[in-house]
């Protein structure tokens, strides 16, 4: 890892290099539409990559709540922007989670906070689906996590490839959920099984 840079001298940093791009684009970076263009793009990029910095299990932290039933706790519809890995374009979409309560439960907003620390990097939403379950069974010990993604990825469709596909699910679940096919069932049910 490298030593963490100071935000302001990492957006100086990567806006030498997006300046370069612009004009090894062909474009003029020096062209007034343009002049503000990198410090922006930087900074975007840096908030798109926020994550790193987030430790998702610390973020739930004191927002556990005595859990009061054993029955399944759904957030669904989460809203998520991420950067693909391939190719640094966004891909985006909602996020359903389903969790089997151990001891505790977790505040809503936690939840979204979480799926933020982990969609805000460069990602797949293989890995971020399944960081997500892991990483929610670990931090509220619930006996099991069950999460589906649904992203529409701008590599595949401004690149023209595979434009049938517009939108990929993807789905990661452990604990009880890996033998129980009716709770994944009801998991699907109550989401509306997209
Ligand atoms: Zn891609």
């Amino acid at each position: 890892m490298q030593a963490p840079l100071d935000e302001n001298e990492r957006v100086d940093r990567i806006a030498a290099h997006i300046k370069e791009i612009i004009s090894l684009l062909g474009e003029d970076p020096g062209r007034e539409g343009l002049l503000k263009t990198p410090r922006r793009a930087a900074k975007a990029l840096v908030h798109a990559c926020s994550g790193y910095s987030a430790n998702p299990e610390e973020l739930l932290g004191n927002a556990l709540f005595q859990a009061e039933s054993s029955g399944m706790v759904i957030v669904g519809d989460i809203e998520f922007y991420s950067m693909c890995e391939h190719h640094i374009l966004p891909f985006f979409g909602k996020v359903s989670v389903g969790y089997m309560p151990g001891e505790k439960i977790v505040g809503l907003s936690k939840i979204a906070r979480m799926v933020d620390a982990f969609s805000h990097r460069l990602q797949l939403q293989e890995r971020f689906t399944s960081q997500l379950a892991e990483c929610l069974r670990t931090a509220i010990g619930a006996k099991g996590v069950i999460v589906a993604c649904c992203g529409e990825h701008l590599c595949m469709k401004m690149r023209g490839v595979e434009k049938q596909h517009a939108s990929t699910t993807t789905v990661a679940y452990n604990g009880l959920f890996t033998n129980a096919h009716e709770l994944r069932r009801e998991f699907f049910e109550a989401i509306g099984r997209r």
